[in-house]
C-alpha cells in the first residue's frame, strides 16, 4: 500500500460534509432508523432490522439517543463577510413565526442553528424554513438520522468515472464518492484520493471494485479555519480577529494581495501561506481534528 503525504482537503469550496443540500429532501420525516446486529459488515445488509425489534443493551442506548434527538434540526445559514452577527432576539422572534414555541436554539460556533422542537409538527417546519434573519438556509440536517460513515480509498485515476466506480463496489455499500483535492503551487488539483461515504455503521476495512482490493482509511477532515483572521477552530461569521491575508498575513484579504508578494504566515511567522501543509500550527490543527475522528471510530467499534 503506497502512502502519500497530500492535503486531503475540501475546505476551500467551503463545503461541508455530512449534510443534507436543501431540496434534496433526503431522510426528511423519515423515521425508520436501523441497527446492525453486530455480526460484521458483510451481514449488515440482509441482517438490518427495525428498532422496535431489538433487544440487546448497545441498541437500547441507541434507541434512548434517537428519543433525544427526535426533534432536533440543524440549519446551515449563509454566511457573508461584513454581516452583522445575528441577534438572540432576532432570531428567536423569527423561529418563533416560522417553526412556533420551540424547546431552545443553540447557535454553534460555525453560526448553525440548532433547533430542539416540541413536536413532529415544528420539526417539519423547521425543515422547510428557506431563511432566517435574511440569511438563506444554505443545509438542513437532523439529529439522530442514520449516520454514515466515511473513508478514502487511494490510487483511483484521474478519468475513472466515480458514478460507474460506485456500482462496482463489493463488500459494502456506497452511498457516494467524491474526489479529493490537493495543493500543487497554491492551486487546487484533483487526487488520486477518493472519498468514500458508506451506509454502514462501522468503517470497513477493505473493499473490491471488481476484483481490485482497495484498503479504506479513515478520512480525517481538513482543519475548520476561518476566513478572516485564518486561525483555526471558528468561522469567520463568529470572529472576532482581524482580517488576515491568508498568502502574505497582512491586513487584507486575498483577492486584495499583489502577484509578487512574499509569502508569509500569519500563524507561525514562516515563510509560506497558511494553507501549507508543513505548517506547524495547521498541523496541529490538524493532530486535532485526528484525535477526534481516531475516537469517533473507536466508539463506534465498541
Ligand atoms: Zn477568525
Ligand atoms: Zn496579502
Ligand atoms: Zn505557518
Amino acid at each position: 500500500m503506497v502512502r502519500m503525504e497530500m492535503e486531503i482537503s475540501n475546505e476551500e469550496e467551503g463545503e461541508c460534509e455530512g449534510w443534507t443540500p436543501v431540496g434534496r429532501g433526503r431522510g426528511r420525516g423519515r423515521g425508520g432508523f436501523k441497527v446492525g446486529d453486530g455480526k460484521g459488515i458483510r451481514d449488515v445488509q440482509g441482517s438490518k432490522r427495525d428498532l422496535e425489534e431489538s433487544s440487546s443493551e448497545e441498541e437500547r442506548v441507541v434507541r434512548r439517543k434517537v428519543v433525544d434527538e427526535k426533534f432536533k434540526v440543524i440549519l446551515k445559514l449563509k454566511s457573508e463577510e461584513g454581516q452583522e452577527k445575528i441577534s438572540p432576539i432576532g432570531v428567536s422572534r423569527e423561529i418563533k413565526k416560522k417553526i412556533g414555541d420551540v424547546e431552545m436554539v443553540k447557535i454553534l460556533r460555525d453560526g448553525s442553528l440548532l433547533i430542539e422542537c416540541k413536536d413532529i409538527e415544528q420539526k417539519s417546519k423547521a425543515f422547510k424554513v428557506e431563511n432566517i434573519c435574511k440569511r438563506a438556509v444554505l443545509e438542513k440536517k437532523m439529529l439522530g438520522e442514520n449516520k454514515k460513515t466515511r473513508g478514502v480509498i487511494y490510487g483511483i485515476p484521474l478519468d475513472e468515472d466515480l458514478e460507474k466506480l460506485k456500482k462496482n463496489v463489493v463488500g459494502a455499500k456506497v452511498f457516494n464518492m467524491k474526489r479529493l483535492s490537493r495543493t500543487v503551487d497554491g492551486e487546487r488539483v484533483g487526487s488520486m484520493s477518493v472519498l468514500v461515504e458508506f451506509e454502514e455503521k462501522e468503517l470497513p476495512m477493505n473493499i473490491k471494485i471488481g476484483y481490485i482490493s482497495f484498503q479504506v482509511r479513515t478520512y480525517t477532515p481538513p482543519p475548520l479555519r476561518c476566513y478572516k483572521c485564518q486561525r483555526y477552530g471558528h468561522i469567520a461569521a463568529v470572529c472576532k480577529g482581524k482580517q488576515r491575508c491568508p498568502k502574505c498575513g497582512e491586513d487584507h484579504k486575498f483577492e486584495e494581495c499583489k502577484e509578487d508578494v512574499e509569502e508569509k504566515c500569519c500563524n507561525c511567522g514562516g515563510n509560506h501561506r497558511v494553507t501549507y501543509g508543513g505548517c506547524e500550527v495547521r498541523k496541529r490543527a490538524k493532530e486535532v481534528v485526528q484525535i477526534k475522528t481516531t475516537k469517533t471510530r473507536t466508539a463506534k467499534q465498541l
